[in-house]
């Protein structure tokens, strides 16, 4: 029998809570228990948390939290393949690999992110235009399905299930363990040079010019600025660096504790930040060679972080759009975001290549653009204006980021939902897997 503990879970954007009953099950066989257990609520899993919205939880249903399926079982050298288990952190990968000079091809912007998370939401970063998103390299899933049965999927075997979970949000059973390929690094460090762009064209240009020859893009933007500053910011482009020489001491840990009263975040004080770091950057930019964990992982010296958008939370809206469309739908959500005085410290923009083999994946050939905003009045009535523009322009929302999405518009976005739906009809006829989230998208139909 598994111990199942009520706990209150929440996630990064701290604006959706589930009461739920929680365990975490080490190894397959307390897994196969608390997975066929007969309940008649949902179940789900839950990894690092670091989704935005609800697609971890499971109010009233029972959790799966993969905190203690966290072993590296092997590493093979020649053909760089790593297999985990699924509740693995990137804080993890990186002490164990780094240092014997292989990476992870594909990481959040933080290292307590669950390999199984990264295969969950397909995660990308800010290398996809030249490698593509995680799934690109995972070579195969044992995954635990409802009945209880373990199943391997890979492209050659179990084909369906295995693009059903590649960006399958936790729908298809629980992430037991994963098989996927590192990349040889020459040194511990990145190359980036920081560039400041004068507007939202400069910066789509820029960031056009450099998809060829640039192995890390991505860009902050200002999002407080407005008229011929629109989209202004600044452009990070970033190469592995041949030595760890010379590059810059990691910032020190300094962990947010203080949740601000929401009055403090009205627009002025965030005008004022992003100015600030605006201006900070030299006009002619900066090039810094630094370590690999501040490169990929900038949040994590500030634990905590997502304190700072108050009391409520805060939403992310993290919109794709395909290539012949991204400058005009970027551009109308951002003067959406300015129009509604919404406020922000942190957008985000970085290019993306082609979709990947997931049915229910974001990625697709054009740019990402997400915008953070406090949870405060007008900001949902903002996202429906926003989900509305990307839609007009053949976009789709972040499933990993969302918390507002319509079932509606979900459908109309992710066009291999209906692919999605038949493997959920026969691995799962019971609809025992599922989340705030999955009924919030109508996603079993
Ligand atoms: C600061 C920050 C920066 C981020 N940057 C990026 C970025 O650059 N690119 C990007 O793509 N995303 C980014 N994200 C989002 C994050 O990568 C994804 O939400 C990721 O899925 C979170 O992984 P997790 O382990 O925390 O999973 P959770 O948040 O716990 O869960 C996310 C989903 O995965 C499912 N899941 C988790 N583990 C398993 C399992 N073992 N089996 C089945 N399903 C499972 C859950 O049910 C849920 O649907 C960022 C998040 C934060 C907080």
């Amino acid at each position: 029998m598994t111990a199942w503990t009520e706990q209150t879970l929440t996630t990064w954007g701290r604006s959706r809570y589930a009461r739920t009953a929680t365990a975490a099950p080490a190894g397959e066989a307390a897994l196969h228990d608390a997975v066929t257990e007969r309940a008649e609520s949902g179940l789900v899993a839950y990894g690092g948390g670091r989704c935005y919205g609800d697609a971890a939880l499971g109010d009233g249903g029972r959790t799966i939290l993969t905190s203690s399926l966290n072993q590296i079982l092997s590493f093979d050298r020649d053909t760089r393949e790593v297999v985990c288990e699924a509740g693995v952190d990137f804080t993890a990968l990186l002490e164990r690999f780094v240092p014997d000079g292989f990476c992870f091809p594909v990481s959040a912007a933080t290292a307590s992110v669950t390999v199984g998370g990264a295969v969950a939401n397909d995660i990308h970063s800010k290398n996809h235009h030249a490698v593509g998103s995680f799934g690109d390299h995972v070579t195969w899933i044992d995954l635990m399905l409802a009945s209880g049965e373990v199943v391997r999927a890979s492209r050659d075997r179990n084909t369906e299930i295995f693009r059903a979970t590649l960006g399958g949000i936790g729908l298809t059973g629980v992430i037991l363990r994963v098989g996927f390929r590192l990349m040889p690094i020459p040194s511990g460090a990145a190359d980036v040079r920081y560039r400041r762009m004068r507007d939202v064209d400069e910066m789509i240009d820029t960031i056009e010019g450099a998809r060829g020859g640039t192995a890390y893009l991505f860009a902050w933007v200002d999002a407080m600025a407005r008229g011929g500053a629109l989209g202004r910011g600044i452009l990070e482009l970033g190469d592995h660096a041949t030595s760890d020489s010379g590059a810059v001491p990691p910032p020190p840990v300094r962990p947010i504790r203080f949740v601000p009263p929401s009055f403090l975040l009205r627009p002025s004080l965030l005008r004022w930040y992003t100015n600030r770091r605006f201006n900070s950057l030299p006009p002619g930019g900066r090039d810094v060679r630094m370590g690999l964990a501040p490169f990929f992982f900038p949040l994590d010296s500030m634990p905590g972080f997502n304190r700072v958008y108050g009391p409520r939370g805060f939403y992310s809206i993290h919109t794709g759009f395909p290539r012949q469309s991204q400058r005009a739908g970027i551009r109308a959500v951002m003067e959406a975001v300015t129009t509604a005085n919404a406020g922000s410290f942190a957008a985000v923009m970085k290019p993306m290549r082609g979709p990947g083999d997931g049915y229910l994946s974001f990625p697709m050939e054009g740019m990402a653009y997400a915008v953070d905003l406090p949870r405060r009045r007008g900001i949902e009535e903002l996202h429906a204006v926003v989900e509305r523009i990307v839609l007009d322009h053949g976009g789709r929302l972040y499933v990993a980021k969302d918390a507002l999405m319509t079932a509606d518009a979900f459908a109309r976005m992710f066009p291999r939902l209906e692919r999605f739906r038949k493997v959920l009809a026969e691995v799962d006829p019971d609809r025992r897997f599922q989340s705030d989230m999955s009924r919030r998208l109508a996603i079993h139909g």
